[in-house]
């Protein structure tokens, strides 16, 4: 299993409070290496990172009369739709084949998280796009001995708390995660978890949760969630043989859009606010160290402990990280000099990737 992590990063155009205040552009990107300039020491050198993909998605495009973003001729702008035909296939492909798979966003509050995971309007992000592209390919398949099931539920973890995004109210203190006994799997106590039989009830189930997540106003940005969202979608392929025996395969697929990374300080919070950003970031280096154990695990390390209590969010995802899984990051990062320290910090947070293939370490 050499490319269990892979790691993308994409930079978004401006937006317009950074046009208001004149920002300055400090990303470059050069095939697979993104550099990053610091505005206060123009004279040294960008630091330099190499990831499996750069995504310019800074400047290059055009907006047509429905609102989506098309590349300009000639120019590198990187679309949602190459976006997924790099990463979501991949995913797809996995799930036809029945292992389990994550995608996360990751990075500071309003950096494009969830443009990349699912999108404004028209410009479909890659989770609604592998959604559709998952129910074109069964249709595709016409073997009568082969049945689909995809089921379909939607969390959010706010304060290390769960919230079901498919139910209105929640018992307060959240649903209860327990750990399965036998399995020892964690899981959510009455979670619910929906039958889709289409495309487009997945669309209003997504509709649905996005409508009932948690928002509060930080500066950085007023309706940024600070909770981490949880798709979870299971595909299972039921085949019947000659004598009628049925057997199952069944993948997990987990598309993760994660709270802001953004230290609590710069976004001046106090009391509440300063308590969801403890949160977060515990959540997040908890990620952090359960992905970097499974790169140690997989490249033959013995002993290696993978540390999923320490976090709801690692609790919950263990099922779909461990074994034979793939993981996908996608970093968003803001390209303005004024986000220069939290957009050099996620470019440092992909080192979750240890295993990595040599040229994949940073070069500052
Ligand atoms: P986050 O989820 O990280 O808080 P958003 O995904 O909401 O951030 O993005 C913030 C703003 O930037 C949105 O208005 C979004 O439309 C825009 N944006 C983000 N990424 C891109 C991109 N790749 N191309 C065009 N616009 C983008
Ligand atoms: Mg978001």
């Amino acid at each position: 299993m050499a490319e269990s992590v892979k790691v993308a990063v994409r930079c978004r155009p401006f937006n317009q409070r950074e046009k208001d205040r004149g920002a300055k552009c400090i990303i470059e990107m050069n095939g697979q290496n993104t550099s990053i300039r610091n505005p206060d020491t123009p004279k040294e050198e960008p630091k330099k990172f190499a990831f499996d993909y750069s995504y310019w998605s800074h400047d290059g495009f055009t907006e047509d009369a429905d609102g989506v973003l098309h590349p300009n001729k000639g120019s590198k702008y990187a679309s949602q739709q190459i976006v997924f035909d790099n990463l979501g296939k991949g995913v797809l492909n996995n799930a036809f084949e029945g292992y389990n798979c994550s995608l996360f966003a990751y990075g500071q509050t309003g950096s494009g998280k969830s443009y990349s995971m699912v999108g404004y309007g028209k410009n479909r992000g890659i989770v609604p796009i592998i959604c559709d592209e998952l129910f074109k390919t069964m249709k595709l398949n016409d073997d009568a001995n082969m049945r689909y099931e995809v089921t379909f539920s939607m969390l959010e973890i706010y304060n290390e708390q769960v919230r079901d995004l498919l139910q209105k109210e929640n018992p307060k203190g959240g649903l209860q995660v327990r750990q399965n006994p036998k399995l020892g799997l964690f899981y959510v106590q009455g979670l619910k978890y929906v039958p889709v039989g289409s495309y487009s009830e997945i669309e209003k189930r997504i509709d649905q949760g996005t409508a009932n997540r948690t928002v509060a106003s930080t500066n950085m940005n007023a309706t940024s969630s600070r909770a981490h969202t949880v798709v979870t979608i299971i595909f299972d392929q039921i085949s019947k043989d000659d004598a009628g025996s049925e057997t199952k395969k069944s993948s997990v697929m987990n598309l993760v859009d994660l709270a802001g990374s953004e230290r609590a300080d710069s976004t001046g919070a106090t009391g509440d606010r300063l308590k969801e950003g403890a949160n977060i970031n515990k959540s997040l280096s908890a990620l952090g160290n359960v992905i970097s154990a499974l790169a140690d695990l997989s490249m033959g390390k013995k002993n290696a402990r993978v540390p999923y209590r320490d976090s709801v969010l690692t609790k919950l995802l263990q099922n779909a990280l461990g074994g034979n899984s793939k993981t996908i990051m996608i970093a968003a990062l803001s390209p303005a000099d004024i986000n220069y320290d939290e957009t050099l910090s996620t470019l440092r947070a992909k080192k979750i990737k240890n295993n990595a293939v040599v040229n994949e370490n940073p070069i500052d």
